[in-house]
């Protein structure tokens, strides 16, 4: 990783003065290498080394870093820097509806952000409705319609079996029943080429220029790599985007689109797409992909130590109780906890990676002093009790709760939980393959 390669081509070096231009120039071929490695696009690369460069000969090597952490903490920042600096922010419209439209090639992924865009707006209070004006393929409004769906939220589509539409006319009538029908966000789906062509570019200024969306939003697919900066310039020129939506980052996409992207169009990424579920979706935080780009191999990996062990481990010890009939016990209850608390520790690092799907939702709703109460309580209890929970009537919850330092109210709520999670492992049976965390809290 790119970390490595820095920290190895300065190795030997004492950590005071300045850093010779000899010993800086064998860094920035490194660095160099590694970005066009993770493929990003060569304009960026000899922009961003350039800048390395200067700041790392300006620079007096801090006493706190040695020269190799020094020039990691420059590439770093940069990279934050060329990455948009802070966590980019959707223009509101003033009077409402904010409209919003996405633009980008076919398959970038504009139609599944529709709806992943739309849940989440939903889920933060906002009404948004859906726009099908992408009149180009043949079943793209009935996707928009499913996807629409399952978001929860109400699309607009022209009318079936009414000859062929014209988008603009859709967008425009789309815009206003929303005005109409107080929707406080529209967003308007359109159409893409798999190609970069006129026509397209035309039909997304005739709709742009009919709607006047307050964002638009270029979406491309980030395993295009350093292509990306081609057409991310197309789109531009062509259409021009207030931000960009990275899609796709779940693949092994390994960051040259997104630096390619911000570094050609001073655009900022607002979101990150990160799979096929309209949940797999995100804010994009520069300083994490920083992070990535930098660290990413070890990160990974740790990770993927940490997913194996916890469903291998716990899954077979649960299947092997649930398969002789036993009852799933407190004592369970708190190993699964325990578990949790292990992977808890990862969470600072795991925070890093925009990518971890539904074992990042987990450990974000994970809290640190949740599982010390959970233990303090299942410790204060006797074996017996551990065993079977409908021993613990109320003068036990009491000495519990004294024994543990927590309230009688803290006790019935565990109990509550576990008597879910409980419920939960009698109904899965043996099936705890999939590592569901019936202990997780939230
Ligand atoms: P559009 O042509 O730009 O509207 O692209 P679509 O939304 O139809 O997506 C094209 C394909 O990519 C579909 O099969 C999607 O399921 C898939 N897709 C979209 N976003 C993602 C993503 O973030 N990750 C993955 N793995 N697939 C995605
Ligand atoms: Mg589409």
């Amino acid at each position: 990783n790119l970390s490595d390669r820095i920290t190895a081509s300065l190795k030997g070096l004492r950590g005071h003065g300045r850093l010779s231009e000899a010993d800086v120039d064998k860094t920035i071929r490194e660095i160099r290498r590694a970005l066009l490695d993770a493929d990003v696009a060569v304009p960026v690369v000899r922009d961003f080394t350039g800048r390395v460069r200067e700041r790392a000969l300006g620079e007096e090597v801090s006493k706190a870093l040695n020269p190799a952490q020094q020039v990691v903490k420059i590439v770093h920042d940069e990279l934050v820097d060329v990455l948009g600096g802070a966590t980019g922010e959707l223009a509101w419209a003033k009077n409402p509806p904010t409209v919003i439209m996405l633009a980008g090639l076919q398959g970038a992924g504009k139609t599944t952000l529709a709806g992943k865009l739309a849940r989440w707006m939903k889920s933060e209070g906002h009404t948004p409705m859906l726009v099908a004006a992408d009149l180009q393929r043949p079943n793209a409004v009935n996707q928009l319609q499913i996807v629409g769906e399952r978001a929860g939220v109400p699309v607009f589509a022209p009318e079936p079996g009414n000859g062929v539409g014209d988008p603009v006319l859709v967008a425009m009538n789309g815009v206003s029943t929303a005005r109409f029908q107080q929707h406080d966000i529209v967003i308007v789906d359109t159409a893409g080429r798999l190609g970069i062509d006129e026509e397209m570019m035309q039909q997304a200024r005739d709709i742009r220029d009919a709607v006047h969306p307050d964002d638009t939003l270029f979406v491309v697919d980030a395993m295009i790599g350093q292509d990306a900066a081609r057409v991310a310039e197309a789109f531009r020129d062509g259409v021009g985007f207030t931000g960009v939506v990275l899609s796709k980052l779940d693949g092994d996409a390994r960051g040259g689109a997104a630096l390619s992207i911000t570094g050609v169009t001073q655009r900022p990424i607002l979101f990150a797409s990160t799979g096929e579920q309209l949940g797999d979706f995100e804010r994009f935080h520069p300083d994490r992909m920083a992070g990535r780009i930098l660290d990413m191999g070890d990160v990974m990996s740790l990770i993927e130590q940490a997913e194996r062990s916890f469903d291998q481990a716990e899954a077979e010890k649960m299947a092997g109780k649930l398969a002789k009939g036993e009852d799933f016990t407190l004592e369970d209850f708190l190993g699964q906890m325990q578990q949790l608390k292990k992977m808890g520790n990862l969470k600072k690092m795991l925070g890093m990676l925009p990518n971890m799907g539904q074992f990042r939702e987990q450990l974000e709703n994970f809290d640190e002093k949740d599982i010390g109460r959970v233990e303090a309580i299942i410790q204060s209890m006797t074996p017996a009790e551990r065993n079977d929970s409908k021993l613990l009537n109320g003068s036990r919850r009491a000495r519990i709760a004294r024994g543990s330092g927590t309230s009688v109210s803290e006790v019935n709520a565990l109990l509550e939980r576990f008597k879910q999670a409980q419920q939960m492992m009698r109904t899965m049976g043996g099936g705890m393959a999939g590592g569901g965390m019936p202990g997780a809290p939230g």
